[in-house]
């Protein structure tokens, strides 16, 4: 485990602004093409529930580990890869489909840290606990403002700011800035974590939006969409849901975004980003 990490990860934000531009550019000509320097961002279809896979330079943070048994899927990706090591495993709330695959990951893969913003830990993360402390995995309590880097590239937390009985509330969110591009990952947030991310002023603008609670109709205002401008939207839910997504946020989604990605729908989503600019690979 790299111990220098911690050293890293507390308030980094200006630091790193002023090297992510430093890197030389090179142009997504052909979006299945990866480049060593590609940031590559994949929403692995898990069924209901969310795992995210976010890579550049040989360093990966996983956001979340769905559940069983989609969670298969995310192991699939994550051997079709060679990835035996994850750098950051991101928890952002305690859900059976965001939590519930963590331990399946780590009884395959080495694991430097567990982030998350949990205060009162039930019985699922108390076990990843115990867990940690056996693998030698360092588990952390992340806040906004906090940043790490993934590669080149940088993650901040922008929420939650405040913890409240409402696990889907109290969701982590991220946002990872690469170059000039940038994705924002709502975790579960609803319209009330919403309005304290736009409340705190930071710049939350994004290429690529992971939209709130698998596209629930409690998420995704107008008020998000007009702060993040994103590109593009994925919905990580299942194929055939009653919910999910709902007919309003896709509505809503239409006015804003160019295109509107469904993992339950298209599959594994990747997104590769130069640094200038993100294309997208659906298989
Ligand atoms: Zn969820």
């Amino acid at each position: 485990m790299n111990k220098k990490r911690n050293k890293l990860i507390l308030n980094l934000l200006p630091v790193f602004l002023g090297v992510l531009f430093a890197f030389f550019m090179i142009p997504v000509e052909d979006q299945a093409r990866e480049t060593d320097r590609d940031l590559s961002v994949t929403f692995v279809d898990v069924g209901h529930g969310d795992a995210i896979l976010v890579s550049n330079r040989g360093e990966h943070l996983l956001i979340d580990a769905g559940e069983a048994p989609g969670t298969d899927r995310l192991m699939e990706v994550l051997e079709e890869r060679g990835i035996s090591r994850l750098d950051w495993l991101m928890i952002t709330h305690e859900h059976s489909d965001h939590i519930g695959g963590v331990m399946q990951v780590m009884n395959k893969l080495d694991v430097d840290y567990i982030l998350h913003s949990i205060e009162d830990p039930q019985i699922d993360m108390k076990r990843i606990g115990r867990r940690a402390i056996r693998n030698g995995t360092e588990v952390m309590q992340v806040h906004p403002g906090d940043a790490f880097p993934v590669g080149d590239a940088l993650a901040t937390v922008v929420g939650p700011y405040t913890y409240v009985g409402d696990e889907n509330n109290s969701s982590v969110l991220l946002r990872v800035a690469y170059g000039d591009t940038s994705f924002l990952f709502m975790g579960d947030a609803e319209e009330e974590e919403e309005r304290e991310l736009l409340d705190a002023g930071y710049d939350i603008s994004a290429d690529v939006l992971k939209v709130g609670h698998h596209g629930g109709e409690t998420s995704t205002s107008p008020e998000l969409l007009e702060a993040v401008e994103p590109k593009y939207a994925v919905i990580s839910c299942a194929e055939d849901e009653a919910e999910y997504p709902a007919q309003s946020v896709l509505d809503r989604l239409a006015d804003y975004v160019e295109e509107v990605f469904i993992t339950g729908r298209d599959g594994n989503i990747t997104f590769l980003s130069d640094g200038e600019e993100v294309g997208v690979v659906v298989n």
